[in-house]
């Protein structure tokens, strides 16, 4: 007996619902695109989804990662990357933080769409493969204990377990705790970003050890301002970290000041 079970019908149930079935069945039901719920192609999403999304390949600023509109040469750096350098030393982003990487960071941050972990990591991990080659320890970026309990996982975790996986670089999981429970951050200029994470995060006693002389990664959904991972990079570099850079899913890119 052939059981015809299509993705695009199963697409309306969710994605519990479609385990169940799936089980119940004992099936392996098609997956379906992250972004739209159309049947996936080889990278993980539906080939609309896949064509939108855009990669962030070289050339790009060697300190920030924010790619160029042509090639400057190599070890090139962005304007804004010598006008206003980071507390970290270099970051590099999978995507541009478009409208599909915005449907796949909040899938995974508020929709609980816990599976898109392990593919947004491997893509996270192949942006980074420079950086992970000489990296010690991933750090998430963690959060406030009050909004952990509420959201009950932290985004940032998951991508560093996937990043993890992908690479082979273990996770220090106490290096860095946040203590100060910052407002959001949607809304605020750069400067008040900086104001609101500052003192955010600190290096516990137990995560002394972790730090100390590392090499670290600091893993985040999303680079916006770069003040979150800024204060969190000031953090492990007080405590001795011996380089600190910053990994993100994605990174949003301002047309106007990215190019030289
Ligand atoms: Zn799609």
């Amino acid at each position: 007996m052939s059981l015809e079970v299509t993705g695009p019908r199963l697409s309306r149930f969710g994605p519990g619902l479609r385990a169940v079935l799936g089980r119940t069945l004992n099936i392996a039901l098609p997956p379906l695109c992250p972004a739209c719920r159309e049947l996936v192609g080889a990278n993980g999403l539906c080939a609309t989804c896949w064509g939108k999304l855009s990669l962030i390949a070289p050339p790009y600023c060697e300190r920030l990662g924010i790619p160029f509109a042509y090639d400057p040469g190599p070890g090139m750096l962005s304007m804004q990357a010598i006008a206003d350098p980071p507390a970290y030393h270099r970051a590099r982003a999978a995507v541009r933080y478009d409208d599909i990487a915005r449907t796949l960071v909040h899938a995974l941050k508020y929709g609980d769409r816990l599976e898109l972990a392990p593919l947004m990591g491997q893509w996270i991990a192949r942006a980074g493969h420079e950086l992970l080659a000489k990296a010690d320890a991933l750090v998430p970026v963690p959060l406030h204990w009050r909004r952990l309990w509420m959201r009950r996982f932290n985004q940032s975790a998951l991508l560093a377990q996937a990043i993890s996986e992908a690479s082979g670089v273990p996770i220090a999981e106490a290096a860095l705790k946040r203590v100060k429970a910052t407002a959001q951050q949607v809304g605020l200029s750069k400067t008040e970003r900086a104001q609101n994470m500052q003192g955010a995060f600190r290096v516990p006693p137990a995560g002394k050890a972790a730090v100390a002389g590392r090499r670290l990664i600091l893993v985040d959904d999303v680079l916006t301002s770069g003040a979150t991972v800024d204060a969190g990079a000031r953090a492990l570099l007080r405590a001795g970290a011996a380089n600190v850079d910053v990994l993100v899913f994605a990174r949003v890119v301002d047309a106007v000041r990215a190019p030289i």
